[in-house]
């Protein structure tokens, strides 16, 4: 086989691509670390993080960030501002289009996560950035004193609508069952919050509003089919998330969800490719199942890289 540019590239620079990178620094890969935007993925946009061990009082996302980011910096990681656009990996020697040339690589890890779904529903792309926003910690300060809508039911939603609270003055927590998904220390928070109004069995319809942003939300009770206009300023939507998976045009299996399939080694349909984080068909999309997959896929593909040789 022709020298490859890298042993390996890691695809993402949230926890996932951090933690594989620590990994791979160490096992001491020749490694190539792409982020398309901003280092830390969704924990950047993330208040409070209480559930990942080793911070017994809990920290920013931003400042997980860097902590792993300092970690991966330390065993020499360089992490480079590039997006891949596509990739050519059914080979041994594996092509990465990136925005301004093609690297060539033995293995790749892709750990590109996941983004926020959307409603679907008149008015949100119209809105969206000016009233309808998917990161509390970014625009909650904007909603000082108003009264907003959020959607949604799971560990997300319910943290972030509790974030909600230290800013607005009241918050419609729209929610299409009868009972929340979150974990249920984050249930009793919110039941117990009195700027939280939970609207049960309802669903939102429409955003509405003028040139100014979003003036009311209007929601339909799913049981009834009653509807409703609730006069909001701002809508933070928190529904689940999709895969950033569009770069891989079936360079590797995915789901009907199209999230990356892989196996408990974090193998893809594809030798010398992995898949780890958010980005994967897992059960659970948190910190701490990104950071574990990460370490599994760094191991397996220095052992595949290994025996290439
Ligand atoms: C509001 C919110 C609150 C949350 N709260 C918690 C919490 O309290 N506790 C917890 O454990 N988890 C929480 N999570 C979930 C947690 O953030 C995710 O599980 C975790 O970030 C997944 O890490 P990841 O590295 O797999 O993916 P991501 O964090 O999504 O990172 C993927 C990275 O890949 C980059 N990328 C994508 N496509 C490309 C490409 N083609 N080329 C180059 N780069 C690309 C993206 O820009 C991104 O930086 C929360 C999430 C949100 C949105």
């Amino acid at each position: 086989m022709k020298p490859t540019d890298y042993d390996l590239a890691i695809i993402g620079g949230g926890p996932a691509g951090l933690t594989a990178s620590i990994y791979a620094a160490r096992a001491r890969l020749n490694i190539l670390v792409l982020e398309k935007s901003a280092l830390g993925g969704q924990i950047l946009v993330t208040d409070w993080i209480e559930n990942y061990p080793g911070f017994p009082e809990g920290l920013s996302g931003a400042d997980l960030v860097m902590k792993m980011a300092d970690q991966a910096r330390r065993f020499g990681v360089e992490i480079e501002t590039n997006q891949v656009q596509s990739m050519d990996v059914a080979g041994p020697l594996k092509t990465l289009v990136l925005d301004d040339r093609t690297v060539t690589t033995k293995a790749v890890i892709i750990a590109t996560g996941a983004s926020p779904k959307k409603l679907g529903v008149p008015g949100e792309t119209e809105f969206y950035g000016r009233g309808i926003s998917t990161c509390a910690t970014c625009d909650a300060p904007f909603f000082k004193n108003s009264v907003v809508a959020a959607v949604g039911g799971g560990d997300t939603a319910v943290q972030e609508s509790i974030f909600l609270t230290r800013f607005a003055k009241k918050v419609y927590l729209i929610h299409r069952r009868d009972s929340l998904r979150a974990t249920r220390i984050l249930q009793e928070r919110a039941l117990a919050n009195d700027k939280i109004e939970i609207k049960w069995d309802s669903v939102i319809t429409a955003v509405n509003g003028s040139d100014a942003g979003v003036e009311g939300i209007t929601i339909e009770n799913v049981k009834t089919g009653e509807k409703s206009d609730l006069p909001v300023e701002g809508c933070f939507v928190w529904v689940g998330t999709s895969p950033n998976t569009s770069f891989l045009d079936g360079a590797v299996a995915v789901d009907k969800a199209g999230f990356v399939v892989v196996n408990s080694r974090m193998e893809t349909s594809v030798p010398g490719v992995y898949a780890a984080g958010d980005v994967r068909n897992t059960p659970l999309r948190q910190v701490a199942t990104a950071v574990g997959d990460a370490a599994i896929a760094a191991f397996q593909a220095a052992t595949y890289i290994e025996s290439m040789e």
